[in-house]
């Protein structure tokens, strides 16, 4: 699937974590990016293409309002297409200067490095880096832990609970099983999905493989949870 060989490449593009919320190298990253993005998606070609003549102070100043949670502003005349792509992009660039914070960290150290109590009400977004989780998984001692999007940091989460709205009532959370031990939870309250997987050890997960999953899942119709 040449998603998940897009993702696997791009685990091994290396970038210094940003300065004081700065990203003196953003742009070189993103240009690497988005020549993964053209190699594994040849789709995009044409919007690629738009996007590699960006300003490079610009890049990275998007890059900066991406860290702080802030909405970019695309230039004018971009289509959907274009657009979406910048945003692929400037996350995965974010994501290579952000996850050398959090790679391989253990819950326990990320959330002890954060001066966050490991207790309840555990946090809905990553503790290191303030990113929310894309996908969780559930290992063999019965908890399930959350992984940033952004950081790939880890951290302990309720097993039934949403990390988008804090939603606990058991009646409005459930989850639909698939293979290879998937479990895409659904919360009732405010729509919100987030595919895990059930794992022995933590280190028996593919975050590459399990990322690529879930536009397959966004796909299909019996999934989309009404909100209310
Ligand atoms: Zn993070
Ligand atoms: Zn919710």
């Amino acid at each position: 699937m040449s998603l998940e060989n897009l993702l696997r490449e791009l685990e091994s593009l290396e970038a210094p974590p940003p300065q004081k919320g700065r990203f003196p190298k953003g742009h070189r990253v993103f240009l690497e990016v988005l020549a993964a993005v053209r190699r594994h998606l040849p789709a995009l070609e044409g919007a690629a293409r738009r996007l590699q003549g960006l300003d490079p102070a610009r890049v990275e100043a998007w890059l900066e309002e991406a860290l702080a949670q802030g909405g970019i502003e695309p230039p004018p005349g971009l289509s959907p297409e274009e657009e979406a792509l910048l945003a692929l992009c400037l996350h995965h660039a974010l994501r290579r200067h952000l996850v050398p914070l959090g790679k391989g960290r253990l819950p326990r150290e990320a959330v002890e490095e954060a001066r966050v109590p490991p207790t309840y009400p555990y946090p809905r977004r990553c503790p290191i880096c303030g990113g929310e989780a894309d996908v969780a998984y559930l290992e063999g001692d019965g908890h399930r832990y959350l992984v940033c999007s952004r950081c790939d940091t880890r951290w302990l989460y309720l097993r039934v609970g949403c990390p988008a709205c804090g939603n606990t009532d058991p009646y409005r959370l459930d989850y639909l099983p698939g293979e290879r031990g998937l479990r895409l939870y659904r919360c009732h309250a405010c729509g919100h999905r987030l595919l895990a997987q059930q794992v022995a050890i933590a280190e028996g997960l593919d975050l590459p493989w399990l990322r690529a999953q879930v536009p397959l899942l966004e796909a299909r119709e019996d999934v989309r949870v009404p909100p209310g």
